[in-house]
């Protein structure tokens, strides 16, 4: 898991409450200290940070508190509740409803892992009894469609694409109309996510989007690129109606707290993350449970 590291700082760094002989602000702030150096480390934005550690210290109000409270119990609370605001924008995600088409189209950058989440995603939706289908409106990189075929075969999904049209947008609508017609419920667009200019790739997307008018726009982040996720993340919620999140490869390795920011800058849920690159490395993400896990 990604986010281990920190996690075990952060711990480590409340742990360090149990040994004071007292707490009063000085240990506080020993303690913040510990914490925003370890959030930072992780790559989380500096303005996150600033912020978590002014709620924390508005929160906890040592000198308030009546004696005998337990203070080490009230400040791990309120830094688990701050850490958790970080990953939680207080937005409900579309969900599908039954028995209607329900259309989500994929968008993120080459290399996140959009292709694959797609098929993680059908196949999610698929054992779970809904009519499920993938469209690949991804004409710009050479095997796209082929690896997105495979995915469908393998996991018995059906698909629809062209070698032959050059329009993603056109393809996106014949997909959805079809299948929409053949009464699926969950319809997943995966879009291309290179251009020779990042300028041409945002506009493609806009024209798919307002080719099959979406109900949900999953924009997918690779957890792994660190201070890079902000800029990405808002470029793309700039551009797009992002709804949503997936965050992939976080079985990979540091750089975790780069997506945290990028989730905190769309304001977007996260949905699922992605722990593997096999089908079935997908996980339903809710925010408490997972940094009750993180922080071990
Ligand atoms: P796309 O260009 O965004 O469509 O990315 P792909 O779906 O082709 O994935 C790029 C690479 O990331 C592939 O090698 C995938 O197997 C890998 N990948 C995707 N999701 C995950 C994940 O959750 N964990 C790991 N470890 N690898 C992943």
């Amino acid at each position: 898991m990604v986010l281990n590291d920190l996690g075990r700082k952060i711990s480590g760094a409340l742990n360090n409450l149990t040994s004071a002989p007292v707490i009063d602000t000085a240990t506080l702030d020993a303690v913040l200290k510990d914490i925003c150096r370890a959030l930072l480390e992780s790559d989380v934005n500096v303005r996150l940070v600033q912020a978590l550690r002014q709620n924390i210290k508005k929160i906890v109000n040592l000198e308030e508190l009546a004696g005998g409270v337990n203070k080490r119990k009230i400040i791990s609370k309120a830094v688990f509740d701050e850490i958790c605001r970080l990953v939680d924008p207080g937005v409900e995600p579309f969900t599908p409803k039954r028995g209607r088409a329900n259309i989500f189209m994929f968008v993120g950058l080459q290399g996140a892992g959009k292709t694959t989440t797609c098929g993680k995603f059908a196949n999610f939706y698929q054992k779970k009894g809904w009519k499920t289908c993938l469209v690949c409106a991804d004409t710009f990189r050479a095997g796209a469609f082929d690896q997105l075929k495979q995915n469908a075969t393998r996991s018995k999904i059906p698909f629809y694409g062209s070698y032959t049209e050059a329009d993603p947008a056109q393809i996106a609508l014949e997909g959805v109309e079809k299948f929409k017609s053949d009464g699926f419920e969950i319809i997943i667009v995966d879009t291309s996510g290179r251009h020779k200019q990042e300028g041409a790739l945002f506009e493609e997307m806009k024209e798919i989007r307002n080719a099959i008018n979406p109900d949900e726009i999953v924009f997918v982040m690779d957890a792994t690129i660190g201070q890079a996720a902000d800029g990405q993340a808002r470029a793309f919620k700039s551009a797009v109606e992002v709804g949503s999140i997936v965050m992939t490869k976080m079985d990979g390795h540091a750089k975790g707290g780069g997506a945290i920011s990028g989730v905190a800058a769309t304001g977007s849920p996260i949905t699922f993350i992605g722990t593997g690159e096999h089908m079935h490395d997908l996980e339903k993400f809710s925010v408490r449970p997972f940094v009750s896990k993180m922080l071990g």
